[in-house]
């Protein structure tokens, strides 16, 4: 929000034409000209992201300007011209209209405020003393819960606008364009295969995963957790908010926080976390640390949050809320090199275990210039950039450089792909950093009894699990592997009488831990067939009198055409391995 104050002997001012389609209503008295004398015109523009929360703020400056002038009549004055990222009417008009009546609340002054939406004539004669024109920019801190502007905002909403609120719940926003070649996006297919939801009651940017979803999701945790653990990882659970002090130490708050969500919790400013480091330094420093230990390796599988704007969020690709599986390697300088290639090699085999192909290696580097978005120790840069250009020419990577697209505390490689639409993303990021454990006062004790500083290598290793999900769903187009499906096996009965066998045979391979369903319906066969194709399940069991007699199977491999009579127990077993080795 900006606004313009002026001490003037006068204003006169009339509405003289609609500057809206619906402007607010106007009484009679409204309409006329209206002067007037000895007042302190606060000409107000507000602004997009500007919201209920910033009106103590506005009337915190208004007072202030007040009193060092004296002024006791104040004209709130709606003025677009001062801002060129004006918000929408309807915002605007409330935050002024709630301003008023917060102003209106103090007896010292007397209040008028200026109609809304209108083309206005006016003329006013300023003071010209030294505090007579002031200009003041009015930002938001955080995002205020304030028990009294829920109830403002609760008091709003009409029996008619609830009911097209609950009406909402239950549209579902999921269309998206397919490529020249027709191939599906990752909204088509979540859509379809009903993985997930982006509803608009929520909000963009925040899908809701179904039971379905979930079950690939949980699939991707598991062998995450898992290989991690093999090769040294300690997870960690910590939390998605905490307070700005935090992030001040960090240097988010310096460079980060437009991207950051804000809260305000009593006299406390809180945000959710944008990155899991340094919630997991804490627990480093939690006690003094030998060079026995190191490295340490702390993993988490961890939810975060990224005020992107709203015309960039997408399906799965680009949220904000998203969940990374995030981890940061704290060793000596000498074993930064070892370590860097152990990052890579788990790497590697994660996208492997994915059947991830196309990709290449961008070395991010920062840009000098842009003393806004980075930590300020140029030498620091320089080092770090240099050391990991060794690392990444001594493991022979072939990458290509980019300038400005370092994270703000270090340099990245980034491990980058193209969509199907052939948009580039990255998928996954290596970070070497010496800046967040300089801050952050990182320590160990070295052999020599001396107290040095590690180095913190931030890295994933699946990415952020949902951007990584709609990968895989558009580059299989929904045939996901069989470790991945979230029905490994259908089983059809082929008539009412073989509706025992069918479940049978389900009971057993769900104890054998393959995630099956039952189609009993009394359709023809070939129609339950189609559906399971439709669903993209790994295998088809139809279950009829013949194999029922023969105490066999007959089951279909999706994409094959192929029927083939076997034992239950030899399929099982087939299966199993298959999920197993993730193929
Ligand atoms: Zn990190």
């Amino acid at each position: 929000m900006k606004i313009l104050s002026l001490h003037c002997d006068y204003i006169k001012f009339k509405p003289v034409k609609k500057a809206l389609k619906e402007p607010e209503e106007l009484s009679e008295e409204q309409k006329k000209l209206k002067e007037v004398k000895e007042c302190l015109v606060i000409l107000t523009a507000v602004e997009k992201g500007d919201s209920l929360a910033l009106v103590s703020k506005l009337i915190e400056n208004i007072k202030d300007i007040a009193s060092q002038i004296k002024a006791k009549t104040i004209v709130l004055y709606p003025y677009a011209h001062l801002s060129s990222q004006l918000a929408l009417p309807e915002i605007a008009i409330k935050i002024l209209k709630q301003a008023e009546l917060e102003l209106k609340k103090d007896k010292n002054f007397s209040v008028i405020r200026a109609p809304f939406g209108y083309y206005k004539e006016f003329e006013l004669k300023c003071k010209g003393h030294p505090l007579a024109e002031l200009s003041r920019e009015i930002k938001e801190e955080g995002i205020k819960t304030l028990e009294r502007l829920e109830k403002i905002e609760e008091k709003e909403l009409t029996a008619n606008e609830r009911e097209n609120l609950l009406d909402k719940m239950t549209k579902i926003h999921m269309s998206s364009e397919r490529t020249k070649e027709g191939l599906k996006s990752n909204v088509e297919i979540g859509r379809d295969l009903d993985l997930y939801l982006v509803s608009e009651i929520v909000g963009s940017g925040l899908p809701l995963l179904t039971p379905k979803g979930s079950i690939i999701r949980r699939e991707i945790e598991r062998f995450i957790v898992d290989e991690e653990t093999k090769r040294g990882y300690q997870f960690t659970y910590t939390p998605i908010m905490a307070k700005s002090d935090l992030y001040k130490i960090s240097g988010h708050w310096q460079h980060y926080k437009e991207l950051m969500f804000k809260l305000e919790i009593g006299n406390e400013t809180f945000a959710l976390r944008p990155m899991t480091c340094p919630f997991q330094f804490i627990i480093y420093k939690s006690k003094p640390r030998s060079y026995k230990e190191l490295p340490i390796k702390y993993a988490e599988i961890s939810p975060q949050f990224r005020n992107e704007k709203t015309g960039e969020l997408m399906g799965l690709t680009r949220l904000r809320q998203f969940t990374l599986t995030d981890a940061h390697v704290i060793c000596k300088p000498e074993q930064l090199e070892k370590e860097f290639e152990n990052v890579l090699n788990l790497v590697k085999y994660v996208m492997k275990t994915f059947g991830i192909k196309d990709i290449w290696y961008r070395f991010s580097k920062y840009d000098k210039k842009n003393k806004e978005k980075y930590i300020n120790n140029p030498k620091a840069w320089e080092s770090s950039q240099d050391m990991m250009k060794k690392i990444l020419n001594k493991l022979k990577l072939k990458y290509v450089e980019a300038e400005n697209e370092a994270a703000f505390y270090g340099p990245k490689l980034d491990i980058q792909y193209k969509n199907i639409f052939g948009k580039e993303d990255t998928l996954i990021t290596i970070q070497v950093d010496f800046a967040l454990p300089e801050r952050f006062d990182l320590t160990y004790i070295d052999e020599d009894n001396r107290t040095k500083r590690p180095i913190v290598i931030h890295r994933s290793s699946a990415g952020c699990i949902e951007r990584t999900i709609a990968y895989i769903l558009e580059k299989t187009q929904g045939n996901l592997p069989c470790w991945l499906s979230p029905i490994q096996v259908r089983i059809l009965s082929f008539t009412s009488r073989n509706k025992k066998s069918a479940e049978k045979t389900a009971e057993k391979l769900k104890e054998a831990g393959i995630r099956t369903d039952v189609d009993l319906r009394d359709d023809t066969i070939n129609s339950k067939v189609r559906d399971a194709e439709l669903q993209h399940i790994s295998y088809i069991i139809v279950i009829g009198d013949k194999e029922e007699k023969s105490k066999t199977i007959a089951i279909r491999k999706r994409g094959s055409k192929k029927v083939k009579n076997i034992k239950l127990e030899k399929f099982i077993t087939q299966v199993k391995k298959e999920i197993e080795k993730r193929k």
